[in-house]
Formats: structure tokens, sequence, C-alpha cells
């Protein structure tokens, strides 16, 4: 048996454990230790992509620090450094790194839920108008009939 290296503390046989960077980890820990791995060098590609620079010492441990002790996600971290630069427009001073994140954490936060909400009501709206023309649909073919039998009418005046 062996113990995997990820959060979950547990057991498992040697068939069940996947290595990433020298250490073992069971398949969901695997899944997300590497998908962590993904987030982080995007993260580090974003810092770089903001100030021109590879991130520092200091910002890493701020990186470190927002993950380890703020519990947050390298992604959200990311998502926040583009809510800053990009939907706020604002520059980031090399000088303090990514301090800015804790104060526009929940900002992003709720900038993105509301995003999520209003793409949802659009969805909802789509399905609605989906609706509606299959109403509109019914609502020919009825048309469509009524004339027929006005028609029909027609015709049989004209025949008598
Ligand atoms: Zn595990």
């Amino acid at each position: 048996m062996i113990i995997c290296d990820g959060y979950c503390n547990k057991y498992y046989n040697e068939n069940e454990i996947f290595e990433f960077k020298g250490r073992k980890y069971c398949e969901e820990c695997y899944v997300k230790i590497k998908n962590d791995d993904v987030e982080l060098q995007a993260l580090k590609n974003y810092v770089r992509h903001i100030f021109k620079y590879q991130p520092n010492k200091m910002i890493l441990n701020q990186i470190n620090k927002y993950n380890k002790e703020n519990g947050w996600s390298y992604k959200n971290i990311r998502l926040t450094l583009e809510y800053i630069t990009v939907v706020r427009g604002l520059e980031i001073n090399y000088k303090y790194g990514i301090g800015l994140v804790p104060f526009y954490y929940d900002d992003m936060i709720n900038y993105h839920k509301a995003r999520l909400k209003k793409m949802q009501e659009v969805e909802n709206t789509k399905k609605k108008s989906k609706h509606v023309n299959v109403n509109k649909k019914k609502d020919n073919m009825h048309a469509f009939n009524k004339k027929r039998m006005v028609n029909m009418d027609d015709l049989e005046d004209d025949d008598e």
C-alpha cells in the first residue's frame, strides 16, 4: 500500500497510483494537483504579461500566501488580476507585486457572478423565444387551417 502525497491522506494499491513530478497521488488528487499546476503556470504567465517581468520572490510569496492562507485558487487570483487591469483598467505597480488582489477579490467574484447570471438570463430568453416561435408556428397552422376552411366555405358558396 502507498499513501497518497495529495490532500486525501489515504492508502492505495500501486496500480491506483499516478506519479506527477516525482510524487505519488491517487487519481482524484492527481487530477487536482495537475490542474493546480496548469493554473499556477497560467497565473505566472499573466503576472509576466502585466509587468513584463517574471514573477519575483515577493510575488511568488504573495501567490503562495493567497493560495494557502486565504484558500484562493490560482485561477481566481489570475481572474482578480484580470479584473483589476482589464475590467477596472487600473495599473499595478511592480513595487507592490500583486498586493492589490485582496482588495478586489470580492469585487471580482461579484463581477463574475453577475456575468454568469446575465448569461443565464440570455439563455433563458433564448429558450423563451424558441417557445414563442413554436407557438407562432402553431398560430400559423391555425390561420392556415382557418383560411382553408374559409376557402372551402367559399367554394361551397360558389357551388350553390
Ligand atoms: Zn489522494
